[in-house]
C-alpha cells in the first residue's frame, strides 16, 4: 500500500512539473513574438526615414543641373529624416537601458512650482494659438527628481495632446500636491481614445491611426520615466470627447526647502 501511495504521489509531482514546463514554454513564446515584433518595428521605423533620404540623394545625383531652391529642399528634406533618425536611436536607447536595469536618474532638489511654469511657457511659446488653461495649486515644495527626464515625459503628454486635437481647441493642465501625491493633469479636448485602446497606448510601438505622425514611441518612454520615480501615468478618455492624461508622482521625496 505504501509503495502505490508513493507512486501516486510521484505521479501527481510528474503531473504538476509537466503543467509548470508547459506554463513556461507558453511564455517563454509569448517573449520570443514580442521579441520578434519588436525587432519587426525598429526595422520599419528606421527603414522609413532612410528611404527618403536614400531616394532624395538618387534624385539629386541624377540630374545634372540643380538649382540652388531644388537643393535646399532636398537637403531640409534628409536633414528632417535625419533628426528623426536620430530621436529614434535614442527613444531606443532609453528604452533598451531601463531594460536592462534600472534607469540612472539624475535627481535634484527643484522647486516644482517655477520647473512647471518653464515648461508651460516653453510651450505655450510653440502653440500660441491655444487656449491654455493652466491651474497650478502648488506651494513652494522642492521635489527630488531628475528634471530632464520629467521635461520629457510631460513634454510627450503636452505634443499628444496638441497632436491629437484640433488647432485653437483648450489645453487645460492642473496641477496639485496632497500629502501623499503630486499631480500633473493634461488634458484635450481632442480625438480621444477608446476604452480598449487606453492600457495598449502606453505599449511600444503602439498607434491607434496608423496614420499616427509618431513612432508610438512616446507613452511608453513616458511611462518608463515617470514609475522610475516611483509614480505612474493614468488615463482618462471618450471617443470624440478628449483625454486627460495624469503624472502621479510621490510626494515623499519630498526635502525641506
Ligand atoms: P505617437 O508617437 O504615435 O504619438 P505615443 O506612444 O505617444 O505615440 O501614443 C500612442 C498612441 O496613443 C498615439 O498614436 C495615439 O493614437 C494615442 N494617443 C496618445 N495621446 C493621445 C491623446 N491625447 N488623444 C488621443 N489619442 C492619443
Amino acid at each position: 500500500q505504501l509503495a502505490a501511495e508513493s507512486q501516486q504521489r510521484l505521479a501527481r509531482e510528474v503531473e504538476q512539473r509537466t503543467q509548470e514546463l508547459v506554463a513556461a514554454n507558453h511564455q517563454l513564446r509569448a517573449l520570443d513574438n514580442q521579441r520578434r515584433q519588436f525587432l519587426a518595428d525598429v526595422s520599419h521605423e528606421l527603414r522609413t526615414p532612410l528611404t527618403i533620404i536614400r531616394g532624395e540623394a538618387q534624385v539629386l545625383l541624377r540630374q545634372s543641373e540643380v538649382n540652388t531652391e531644388t537643393y535646399r529642399e532636398a537637403l531640409q528634406s534628409m536633414l528632417q529624416q535625419a533628426l528623426q533618425l536620430s530621436q529614434l536611436v535614442d527613444d531606443l536607447l532609453l528604452l533598451a537601458r531601463t531594460d536592462s536595469g534600472a534607469m540612472l536618474l539624475e535627481r535634484e532638489p527643484q522647486q516644482l512650482k517655477s520647473w512647471l511654469r518653464k515648461q508651460l511657457e516653453h510651450w505655450q511659446r510653440i502653440e500660441p494659438e491655444r487656449d491654455w488653461q493652466i491651474a497650478l495649486e502648488l506651494g513652494d515644495q522642492l521635489l527630488h527628481f531628475d528634471a530632464e527626464r520629467m521635461s520629457q515625459a510631460l513634454g510627450i503628454l503636452l505634443d499628444n495632446a496638441i497632436k491629437y486635437s484640433p488647432s485653437g481647441s483648450p489645453l487645460q493642465i492642473a496641477a496639485q500636491v496632497s500629502d501623499a501625491h503630486l499631480s500633473i493633469a493634461v488634458s484635450d479636448q481632442g480625438e480621444g481614445i477608446a476604452p480598449h485602446d487606453t492600457q495598449r497606448i502606453f505599449e511600444r510601438f503602439v498607434r491607434i491611426r496608423r496614420s499616427s505622425k509618431g513612432t508610438g514611441l512616446g507613452l511608453a518612454i513616458a511611462k518608463t520615466i515617470v514609475e522610475a520615480h516611483g509614480g505612474e501615468i493614468t488615463v482618462v478618455s471618450k471617443l470624440g470627447q478628449g483625454s486627460t492624461f495624469t503624472i502621479l508622482l510621490p510626494a515623499m521625496k519630498e526635502v525641506d526647502a
